[in-house]
């Protein structure tokens, strides 16, 4: 991604424009846009070889005034310690927006996994395990799979933190795997809830999404399973990429083929009988609706110029840098922004967690209905804000909810104590 956008100055972007249609005290927001305590560590495991590597590790914990510290850990090269922040403020406003009761915070470790054999990744989440164990829990910090984890980071995160406390703790992480306490539903829930909001999106626009041609930029969790479930909607796929290229077939993708090409192959690259894209080219086509599902800022001011889609809704987390969206929000592209649209994962996570402490398993049909009524509430409660005060964007109308309900809760605590 070329844009180098800071994704926390980003962040504090989104949360001062959205002051301009709240009444709250400078002071409140300016405390609104720091996170409470930031962990920096250096993780020093044995590798294979029998020498020494030591890997940044961050987890920031940005606000915990609606519930306990919950988001994601990410494995990336490109992890520091101003996106991890920023990814853990956007889970603030994530939950707040659909109304689950947590705070925000977001990990993350400076590696690329596929350096690494399964054993040294597993040493490397348990030596993480060890530092996170005196902030983490079941009521204060809960971390979830984020890119380049998922269920097997999660069981290893659950079972050194369980070891070490002596006890069983299942609520102390979501999005395990089943059998060690994870929730029907949560692999595709994030895609579920990308579905949900871009079907809510069209509707609200006379629109219909089974109508609609659809590119999806990152085939990971969220992308592939976003796809499949517009496939089966009737929407046409007809473009999707990796970080490989993309591949695209204006009379619409195969989807499930091209997902069994990529778990076989590891890419998308090479599909039979589509054309190849760059990114770029995929995130510019003439399509109705861009779905960016891989990293942060990739919609840059230079490509906004060239989206042709008029709905774009956000399945990773910050893909619109600040100037893009403001170069978007002047060719009137409606933008369902990450906070809503892919808050699936999280409240799914929320479900998995409630399901925990309850020792108790929901059916995957109890899991989607409950999605299906939070993602289209808190879609309805954006549109209601959008339409009742002078929010430019539907972005900026999102930060309005959330912003009221944390600041609300700070106040009925008692505002800033001691
Ligand atoms: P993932 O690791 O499963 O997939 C990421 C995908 O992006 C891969 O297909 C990768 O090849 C692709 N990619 C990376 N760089 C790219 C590039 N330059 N161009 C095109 N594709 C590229 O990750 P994920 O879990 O699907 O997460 C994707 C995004 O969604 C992230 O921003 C993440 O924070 C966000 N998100 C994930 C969840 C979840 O439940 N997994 C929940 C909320 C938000």
């Amino acid at each position: 991604m070329t844009d180098q956008a800071n994704p926390f100055e980003s962040l504090q972007t989104q949360l001062d424009d959205a002051s301009e249609y709240l009444d709250v005290d400078s002071d409140v927001l300016e405390r609104l846009k720091h996170p409470e305590r930031v962990l920096e560590t250096n993780l020093s495991i044995v590798l294979d070889d029998g020498s020494i590597e030591v890997f940044r590790a961050f987890r920031s914990q940005f606000n915990g005034d609606r519930g306990p510290y919950k988001g994601g850990i990410r494995y990336h090269p490109g992890v520091t310690r101003d996106e991890v922040m920023a990814l853990s403020g956007w889970m603030v406003y994530k939950c707040a927006v659909v109304d689950i009761p947590y705070g925000g915070g977001k990990g993350g470790i400076v590696v690329d996994p596929r350096d690494y054999s399964d054993s040294e990744l597993e040493r490397l989440t348990r030596a993480f395990a060890v530092e996170l164990r005196p902030l983490i829990g079941e009521n204060r910090d809960i971390p979830a799979p984020d890119v380049n984890t998922g269920q097997r980071e999660m069981n290893w995160l659950k079972d050194t933190y369980e070891t070490l406390e002596r006890t069983t703790a299942p609520g102390v992480v979501t999005g395990k795997a089943i059998d060690s306490g994870g929730s029907a539903g949560r692999v595709a829930a994030t895609g579920r809830s990308v579905m949900l909001a871009a079907r809510e999106a069209f509707d609200w626009l006379d629109r219909d999404l089974a109508d609609a041609t659809v590119a999806i930029q990152g085939y990971g969790n969220v992308g592939s399973q976003a796809a499949r479930l517009i496939d089966e909607l009737g929407g046409d796929v007809v473009a999707v990429s990796d970080s490989s290229g993309a591949i695209y077939d204006p009379s619409g993708l195969d989807v499930a083929a091209a997902t069994d090409h990529k778990r076989e192959t590891g890419s998308l690259a090479g599909f039979a009988e589509t054309e190849s894209l760059t990114n770029e080219e995929l995130l510019t086509l003439e399509v109705d609706l861009v779905i960016p599902a891989a990293l942060e800022n990739a919609i840059t001011e230079a490509i906004a110029h060239d989206v042709a889609a008029d709905v774009i809704v956000e399945g990773a987390n910050g893909p619109i840098t600040p100037d893009a969206d403001d170069v978007l929000a002047d060719s009137e592209t409606h933008i369902v922004p990450d906070i809503l649209a892919n808050a699936g994962g999280v409240t799914v996570s929320y479900f998995e967690w409630v399901q925990n402490r309850q020792r108790f398993s929901w059916t995957e049909e109890r899991v989607n209905d409950e999605l299906e009524r939070v993602i289209t509430e808190a879609f309805e409660g954006l549109i209601d804000s959008y339409e009742s005060t002078d929010a430019p964007t539907l972005r900026t109308a999102a930060y309005v909810v959330a912003i009221k309900r944390v600041v609300s809760a700070f106040e009925q605590g008692g505002g800033s104590w001691p």
